[in-house]
């Protein structure tokens, strides 16, 4: 699915010289590289304020917690996403709203997420699901409508850009309060091991999270909030400022191997290659297909038989996952999701995929699919 080997090949030498510099300072914790690649990513993606945290998971619990959200407060989430985003929802005592997405692009559904504000409503958490951004200039307008706040997950998306209808463009991330993002090793920015990090053009919610991740704490051994430990490590940061150049490559990289993906199934009448989002581009965490009128099931045996990897992202929907039974919902209420969920299939995708081996995929995927 993913070749992380060959990436690191390409760049060897200046990556094993950033780790060995970290290495010889003996600052593993707290080094100079985490606040500069902090403020490179800031440069680069057009955040006011980039905050390192220990994973993309946590990132997102610090940033509810940043909004001082209480117990009972719900919080709108899709269902048809990874867990991180409802689980946090669910430590911090909240209630997780989960609705329904768009079939076309997979991410939230913004007429769903009108319909499920209620006067307890008071963050929206859109997923930027596998690369491109959710809907987020009429999310934004329905935030400030109904006084809510809006964080971001864009852990799949980082480098996606959205265009809004006065022409104004920006990341994905830095367009709700808070952007919360992941470092692991596969996402598209992936450091050697965990990270992740919260965006914010807001300065205010910008100390709050930098204190909230140093266990409440602004001046030593004096906790002004209930905080977390939640340290992006020195080698790291010192990983991802080595990438960080070349993210705009391995974007390309990604769109180009979507490109061939793209046209080699617009003639199978079974393959659905991934739809659009109008106003966002495509950074391609994954390339996932909708398998209609064939067994998916079967095709991923098919595939595994033909030596090729592909993966289901995601099979349960939020609301049938057995942790998270709630008597508000049952299968059947968000059928968009639960349709995606039999049916989606991801390619391999990543930066290294040459044309000799997008031509050997694409023909066992077609032929499973006979
Ligand atoms: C990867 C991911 C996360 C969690 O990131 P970790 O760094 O693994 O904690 C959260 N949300 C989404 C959508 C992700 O893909």
């Amino acid at each position: 699915m993913v070749d992380l080997q060959q990436q690191y090949q390409k760049i060897k030498p200046e990556m094993d010289a950033a780790i060995q510099a970290v290495i010889d300072s003996a600052a593993f914790v707290k080094g100079a590289q985490v606040e500069q690649f902090a403020r490179h990513l800031e440069a680069y993606t057009g955040a006011k304020h980039v905050i390192p945290a220990a994973n993309g998971t946590e990132a997102l619990q610090i940033a509810l917690m940043a909004l001082g959200l209480k117990p009972g407060d719900e919080v709108i989430t899709p269902t048809f996403t990874f867990i991180a985003t409802a689980e946090v929802v669910a430590l911090l005592g909240l209630t997780p709203v989960v609705v329904d997405v768009e079939w076309e692009t997979m991410n939230m559904s913004v007429e769903a997420v009108r319909k499920a504000i209620t006067p307890k409503t008071k963050a929206i958490v859109p997923v930027h699901l596998f690369g491109q951004c959710a809907d987020m200039q009429p999310l934004l307008q329905l935030a400030k409508e109904h006084n809510l706040y809006v964080v971001e997950d864009t852990a799949q998306a980082i480098g996606a850009r959205y265009t809004f209808s006065d022409g104004r463009t920006a990341q994905a991330g830095t367009m709700g309060d808070i952007g919360c993002t992941s470092f692991f090793p596969s996402k598209n920015l992936g450091c050697y091991g965990d990270g992740g990090a919260l965006f914010t053009n807001d300065d205010e919610l910008a100390d709050t999270i930098r204190t909230i991740a140093n266990h409440g704490m602004r001046v030593r051994y004096h906790h002004d909030l209930i905080g977390v430990n939640s340290r992006l490590d020195t080698i790291q940061a010192a990983v991802l400022d080595t990438k960080l150049p070349h993210l705009d490559e391995y974007i390309a990289a990604r769109q180009a191997a979507a490109a061939y993906y793209d046209k080699a199934f617009s003639g199978c009448e079974k393959i659905l290659t991934p739809g659009r989002a109008a106003n966002s581009t495509h950074v391609f965490h994954q390339y996932t297909l909708r398998i209609v009128g064939a067994d998916r099931d079967a095709v991923r045996e098919r595939l595994t038989k033909a030596g090729v990897p592909a993966m289901i992202y995601y099979p349960i929907p939020l609301h049938l996952q057995k942790a998270y039974q709630d008597p508000r919902y049952k299968a059947g209420d968000f059928p968009v999701a639960e349709r995606l969920a039999t049916c989606v299939l991801s390619l391999p995708m990543h930066t290294e995929l040459d044309e000799e081996q997008l031509a050997f995929i694409t023909k066992a995927v077609a032929d499973a699919t006979l």
